[in-house]
């Protein structure tokens, strides 16, 4: 068993670490006070990503992407995750699924979106079902060569720019074909109908969208009928593995600005991280992020090393609930530190500490993730978590 990252990795990451500080980090301050990106932002910024090499890291070469391994991935995700107001999103990850599309696809959606001429929102949460997204109601009939769809699609991130978006809905109101189709901007019965205002200032909005006898041409579905959950477990992996690592990102920049700030700040005429109350708080960060990091690379070099995908997604979600709520402690407790003065909007903690909340709820909620790792347990035993130098028996049942 081997941690030790190779120079390449440590080139990679300062490479990512340099994108973040020079040109990630410069634009906190505009989307902080405007809640948007201007298109002049977005497209330096996509200059700089395309520069650095640091596009669509998780997709084929063949495709034009970056075929980062999943640690590669974390290792970038870390840097960039130290941006507030969801700037590290803006190194674009086009979805996983789209790889098992058509070459027509692939030509007309997946290529341009790697090369970040087109960008794309994904829409499965309704208001009646999110983590429950096998109560969705959003149903597509067949009429001829084209389906029509009906329903309503809730915080639907970015659908107000997407080029193209990928719509999670039944099949003839049968939850067993939920099905992925493949939307263009502009079309007929496609219409924003509201936009709620979130906690956080960030590049991008999260719209309710209508869908009015939206018609799709059969060509736009991905992979087949009943294929949309199959078709998301494995991006499910990636994306847990990406949020986890933006999280340890945020957690070291909020544990460093906390460190620096009781170095010097002084009440009752002492340092105050001479303190034990502030020389606690510091060490039980530094430790945190260290069990995040060791548990992070640990399963991400797991997946690339071939563990299978019904492992990788029982321990994905032990890392996702981990990261994360390690992050909004440590960002909580580095406010903390520097109190009145990191309340403020001008410090990158109090930044944080608004966006990083929406990471225990994507992507699978804190409780969802100890549903699945519960479950696990039940299934297969605790040795799917607790087993460190062998891979457990995770034959027989699914994940
Ligand atoms: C910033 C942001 C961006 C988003 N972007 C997108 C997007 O781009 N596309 C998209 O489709 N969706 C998006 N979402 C929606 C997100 O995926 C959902 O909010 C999430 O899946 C939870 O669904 P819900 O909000 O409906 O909560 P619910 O599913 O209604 O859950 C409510 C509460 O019940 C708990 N709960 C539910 N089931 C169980 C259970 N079995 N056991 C224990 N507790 C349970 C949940 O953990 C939660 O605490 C976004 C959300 C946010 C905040």
């Amino acid at each position: 068993m081997d941690f030790t990252f190779t120079p390449e990795q440590m080139d990679l990451q300062a490479r990512a670490r340099a994108l973040t500080e020079n040109h990630l980090f410069p634009y906190e301050e505009e989307v902080q006070e405007t809640n948007a990106l201007s298109d002049a932002s977005r497209a330096a910024i996509r200059d700089a990503v395309l520069a650095a090499g640091f596009n669509a890291v998780n997709h084929l070469r063949e495709d034009g992407g970056q075929e980062f391994p999943l640690v590669n991935q974390c290792l970038v995700f870390e840097e960039f995750g130290k941006a507030t107001n969801m700037l590290g999103l803006c190194p674009w990850m086009p979805a996983y699924c789209l790889r098992f599309g058509t070459e027509d696809q692939k030509q007309q959606y997946l290529r341009p979106a790697i090369r970040g001429e087109i960008r794309e929102a994904f829409l499965v949460t309704e208001p009646q079902s999110g983590s429950d997204a096998g109560g969705m109601l959003t149903n597509a009939v067949k009429d001829g060569d084209h389906y029509v769809i009906n329903g309503l699609k809730c915080f639907a991130s970015g659908s107000e720019r997407a080029d193209y978006m990928l719509l999670h809905c039944n099949v003839d109101g049968d939850p067993k074909k939920a099905t992925l189709f493949l939307l263009d901007k502009g079309m007929e019965g496609f219409e924003i109908v509201k936009t709620p205002k979130a906690l956080y200032n960030g590049p991008g909005d999260h719209p309710w969208v209508q869908l009015t006898n939206l018609r799709v041409h059969e060509s736009k579905i991905l992979g087949g009928i009943g294929q949309g959950f199959e078709l998301t477990k494995d991006w499910f992996v990636e994306q847990r593995a990406n949020i986890a690592a933006r999280c340890v990102g945020v957690a070291i920049r909020c544990a460093e600005i906390a460190a620096d700030w009781a170095a010097e700040r002084e009440a009752f005429g002492r340092k105050i991280q001479d303190y034990q109350g502030i020389e606690w708080k510091l060490a039980e960060m530094a430790v945190e992020i260290m069990a995040a990091k060791a548990l992070l690379y640990r399963c991400a070099s797991e997946y690339d090393n071939g563990l299978d995908r019904k492992a990788a997604h029982a321990r994905m979600s032990a890392v996702k609930l981990f990261c994360t709520e390690m992050a909004w402690r440590i960002c909580d407790q580095s406010l903390q530190i520097q109190s009145g003065h990191g309340f403020m909007m001008d410090n990158p903690v109090a930044r944080h500490y608004t966006s990083v909340r929406a990471e225990r709820i994507v992507e699978g909620t804190s409780e969802i993730q100890k549903v699945i790792i519960g479950g696990q347990i039940k299934k297969r035993g605790l040795g799917v978590y607790t087993g460190l130098m062998t891979q457990p028996n995770l034959t027989g049942g699914s994940a």
